[in-house]
């Protein structure tokens, strides 16, 4: 199959483009789209046909749920048993955005979707190119990271061109994504709401606006028994070729031991590659190392995290050793992807 790339300015966003694009997803094909989280990898979210082509895409396990995208508010009552009475107060509060819910599905929504559950998860996003994208398709776009399973989540059209070239129809390029890190889930099903993915919309945000929330203790157990409840967190699936190590302490300590730990390895024959910050870069000597940001800018630490990834990927080293990026606000959802990458890895200095 040709996969043809389409450039979408928008703030000039070609309708033409769109409609062409919907139209392949009521065909029951896939497109590729940019969000503001990362790319996503869309199908009619209604069909079990349209949605089983993404799991055969991505190589994705049957039992990992989709997200489903809409453009209305109103569309969540059509495609779920009841609204929950917190929906209603966080959408207003953080849609469009970075923000999923799951709710208990209806029977419109096939299992296809949901890998199997008996909820679903749904998403309004921001980018107006995925909100265009939604309206011209229909109203259900069932869509997934635009990734391979088991590479980090796409950033940039590029990105997903390199994993799915061939396999599907159409991506639109929007350029890079703004925020870089996947979507708070929370689940509205539980008597007291639960975060089952920590993102852009912390924990204090949602309390805020609808008081006690919880975080599932599968996602901070790192090696209990206890399994996530978004079965997708079970994977580890942000993971790097290169076996990557993060070093968390006081800066100082962490410049030397990585700069030590990088001449034990190069000694060894291994190339390696450094995550620092623009605070830090200067002091490594060693290895092929990258700025993640500035340590203050957080935003830029999650918008540039899976490109460094992959990069180091592409670029074939053995080893990462990255600093530790545990900043207030995003830090939790930053280390939560960092921490599966590195399949937990840490050293402490
Ligand atoms: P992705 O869009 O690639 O980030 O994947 C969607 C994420 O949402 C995965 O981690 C899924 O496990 C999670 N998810 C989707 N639907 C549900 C659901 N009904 N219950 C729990 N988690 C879900
Ligand atoms: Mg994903």
């Amino acid at each position: 199959m040709r996969t043809d790339i389409v450039k979408i300015d928008r703030n000039n966003i070609d309708i033409k483009e769109m409609r062409h694009a919907g139209e392949i997803i009521r065909e029951g094909g896939l497109v590729a789209f940019p969000t503001e989280t990362v790319y996503g990898l869309g199908a009619d979210a209604l069909s079990a046909e349209a949605s089983g082509r993404i799991y055969a895409a991505k190589g994705r396990p049957s039992d990992n749920p989709l997200i489903v995208h809409i453009a209305e508010f109103k569309d969540l009552a059509a495609i779920a048993q009841q609204v929950p009475s917190q929906a209603q107060a966080l959408a207003d509060a953080f849609w469009p955005g970075p923000l999923t819910m799951i709710v208990r599905k209806n029977s419109k929504v096939p299992y296809e979707t949901t890998g199997g559950m008996d909820t679903v998860a749904v998403r309004m996003p921001s980018d107006p190119i995925a909100l265009e994208l939604i309206r011209q398709s229909g109203g259900y776009i069932a869509a997934p990271s635009a990734n391979t399973s088991g590479k980090p989540s796409p950033t940039m059209a590029e990105h997903v061109a390199l994993d799915l070239d061939g396999k599907i129809p159409l991506i639109l390029d929007g350029g890079p994504v703004q925020i870089g890190l996947e979507s708070t889930i929370i689940d509205l099903t539980e008597e007291i709401p639960m975060i089952l993915r920590p993102g852009y919309i912390t924990r204090e945000m949602l309390t805020k606006v609808i008081g006690d929330v919880e975080t599932d203790p599968g996602l901070i157990a790192a090696d209990s028994d206890r399994k996530p409840k978004a079965p997708g967190m079970k994977y580890k699936h942000y993971a790097p070729k290169a076996d990557l190590v993060l070093i968390d302490g006081d800066e100082e300590k962490v410049v030397a031991k990585i700069n030590e730990l990088t001449a034990e390895a190069e000694a060894r024959g291994e190339r390696v590659g450094i995550i620092g910050t623009d605070e830090t870069i200067a002091r490594y000597s060693r290895g092929e190392v990258v700025s993640i940001g500035a340590r203050e800018d957080e935003d830029a630490i999650a918008q540039h995290l899976y490109r460094i990834l992959r990069e180091f990927d592409d670029l074939g080293v053995d080893r990462i050793y990255s600093e530790s990026f545990a900043t207030p606000r995003i830090g939790q959802a930053i280390m939560n992807r960092l921490l599966k990458a590195a399949g937990h890895q840490v050293l402490t200095v």
